[in-house]
């Protein structure tokens, strides 16, 4: 069974390239931003996640730990693509403890890499059409911010468990899935 994590900063693409691995290899895609997104507003919790994300600030691990470990635990049948999550030491080590404990693992992270300047000029053509409250020149800040500071500490973790994969997020969709697809 392939389980796969798309690794990157906002804007790097991870959606659509975890799309295309996931119907490539028959896998199910978990993006975590939207599965948060679905649960906004559907009560006091909801309502709660959903002031985290117009902030472009993390939600708390505890919370986000036991919302995936469950939509994990239903996807791991098929194998999975992981989008947006882990973002935290902590997400990742509670990760690798569900993984273990269901006698699986993480084949491989794949880590979109593009500068600032571009990830930004896609958001912001997304948030066009994405109707996402959070893509707007404000909370992207502080989307990057956390990113730097909380989540890409992650690729050092992943490194040392010899899985990460550097992929160049500068081509274009195809092209980049093509690269990705070669090095699976
Ligand atoms: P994304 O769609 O991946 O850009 O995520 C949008 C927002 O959802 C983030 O800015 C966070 O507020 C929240 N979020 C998504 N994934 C996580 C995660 N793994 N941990 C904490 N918050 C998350």
């Amino acid at each position: 069974m392939r389980n796969y994590i798309i690794f990157g900063a906002p804007g790097a693409g991870k959606g659509t390239q975890a799309d295309l691995i996931a119907k490539k290899y028959g896998l199910i895609h978990l993006s975590s931003g939207a599965i948060l997104r679905h649960e906004a507003d559907k009560n006091e919790l909801g309502k709660k996640i959903r002031s985290y994300q117009d902030k472009g600030q993390l939600v708390p691990d505890v919370l986000i730990v036991t919302i995936m470990a469950k939509q994990i635990s239903r996807a791991l049948k098929s194998g999975l693509v992981l989008d947006g999550y882990p973002r935290t030491l902590r997400q990742a080590r509670a990760l690798d403890k569900l993984l273990k404990n269901k006698k699986t693992k993480i084949n491989a992270v794949l880590n979109l890499r593009l500068n600032q300047v571009l990830a930004l000029k896609r958001i912001i053509l997304r948030g066009k059409t994405s109707g996402r409250s959070d893509d707007n020149a404000k909370t992207i800040k502080n989307r990057f911010a956390v990113y730097r500071n909380q989540t890409a500490p992650l690729l050092d973790y992943y490194r040392k468990q010899k899985k990460l994969i550097n992929i160049d997020g500068r081509p274009e969709i195809s092209a980049i899935f093509k690269n990705i697809t070669s090095r699976l």
